[in-house]
């Protein structure tokens, strides 16, 4: 009986393990490799090099003057009193609530009527890619039939999020390269010709990749364009305190535009301003009409997140409502964003005045113009294509320099490199 039982099985075995080998080589046979993501290919060829030269400038984390990353004291601190204190159980839908509190905080105001009139749709979502991502599903199961409008260039991840979300894009011009500034004429032209009710896509604050914000005036003139047209203002605002070191001045975009009244949606991220890369927090905010609709665009944020992941992360967003809940712990995070900003600001400076001195023949003011992580040199790819080969220098081809991996040690190098294959442009 055993013996028989024992044939049969081995006979389904043998069965089944062929079919299990022809089906296995078929079924995803027609995948094609993805294409490289044009930044992580950036460190993967940077490590690769053996060269003691080597400079990674193409990254957008901060590092210290070192070239190391940084954990911020703030956030150790927060790290040891959380240690051990609470279980590991789930969030709500919509996460930490005292975390996406204080996020609003941040970004309306600490005193904003908003918040206290209970008019914001908010969630806790994962990172600003996420914020995002929960944002562009939204967009396009309540508004089906809308665009969005983004500027050239952008974060190029901003493409692959609402292109996968199904929402059809449009750009409008933003980035002026002969002046290496703003083309404010040209996107005020294209706020007004695009379809009234478009959704528009605005960085808050240093412009990834170009390093270039509009000024105030500009703010107020874009502001009031698109009240004009009726469009749908939607900020990432993945570097809140990074550009000026004050996180306030770094919302005033925000604050003009919920002076004048619109409706907006803001994604914020805590990657680079409390340097959680890694731990993905952020929030998600939607200001609604009134509390109501508030509650019902909330509960459809979540509805849209909880088949994707449940809910949110719990670490991360403790870390954060820890140092945002806690006076003293605020006041040290403030502290260090500015600290991290400055070296930022520095950096600029530095670069500038040793393409300067290196009697460089070109004008390099932008450098110290733009703002925030990235400076966007002007450089050709066939230039960076070189500073590659010959100095060792790791960087996007569209010539993006973060300025967070620039340090006094190899500020002086990078500028003499960048002198060599650009003095006889
Ligand atoms: N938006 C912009 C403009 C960015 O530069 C980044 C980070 N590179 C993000 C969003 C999202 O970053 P994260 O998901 O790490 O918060």
């Amino acid at each position: 009986m055993a013996a028989v039982r024992a044939g049969v099985s081995s006979r389904i075995l043998g069965q089944s393990s062929a079919l299990g080998a022809r089906s296995m080589s078929s079924w995803w046979r027609s995948v094609e490799p993805a294409p490289k993501d044009p930044i992580l290919g950036v460190t993967e060829a940077f490590l690769a090099d053996p060269s003691p030269d080597k400079v990674n400038v193409g990254v957008g984390a901060y590092r210290d003057d070192n070239g190391k990353p940084v954990v911020l004291e703030c956030v150790r601190e927060a790290e040891q009193r959380i240690a051990g204190n609470l279980n590991m159980e789930y969030l709500p839908m919509g996460g930490s609530v005292k975390m996406v509190e204080e996020t609003l905080k941040l970004a309306y105001g600490e005193d904003s009527k908003f918040i206290k009139d209970k008019r914001i749709a908010a969630v806790q979502a994962l990172s600003g890619t996420g914020a995002c991502r929960l944002f562009a599903d939204f967009q396009k199961r309540f508004r089906p039939d809308s665009q969005i409008y983004i500027p050239v260039p952008t974060w190029a991840n901003h493409h692959n999020i609402w292109r996968d979300a199904h929402v059809p894009q449009r750009t409008y011009h933003y980035y002026h390269p002969e002046s290496k500034g703003l083309d404010f004429a040209a996107l005020m032209d294209d706020v007004k010709n695009a379809p009234n009710g478009s959704f528009f896509l605005l960085h808050a604050c240093a412009h990834n990749p170009t390093g270039v914000d509009p000024s105030e005036d500009q703010w107020r003139e874009i502001s009031y364009q698109i009240k004009v047209k009726g469009h749908f203002p939607f900020f990432d605002m993945a570097y809140q305190g990074f550009a000026s070191g004050d996180p306030e001045r770094d919302a005033k975009s925000i604050r003009i535009f919920l002076e004048d009244g619109h409706a907006i949606g803001i994604a914020q991220s805590y990657a680079k301003n409390m340097g959680l890369y890694g731990q993905r927090v952020g929030c998600l905010s939607v200001l609604c009409e009134d509390e109501k609709q508030a509650i019902a665009v909330k509960s459809q944020l979540q509805q849209l997140a909880r088949p994707m992941y449940s809910n949110p992360p719990v670490h991360g967003a403790l870390i954060v409502s820890t140092i945002l809940g806690n006076p003293d712990l605020k006041s040290l995070w403030l502290k260090e964003v500015k600290v991290m900003a400055d070296r930022i600001i520095g950096m600029r400076t530095a670069l500038r005045e040793n393409l300067e001195k290196l009697g460089s023949p070109l004008s390099w003011k932008h450098i110290t113009e733009q703002i925030g992580m990235f400076c966007y040199s002007g450089m050709t790819p066939e230039q960076v294509d070189r500073l590659t080969k010959e100095y060792h220098i790791y960087m996007t081809r569209n010539g993006r320099i973060s300025m967070a991996g620039v340090t006094t040690g190899n500020v002086g190098y990078l500028a003499n490199a960048i002198n060599e294959v650009t003095k006889s442009s």
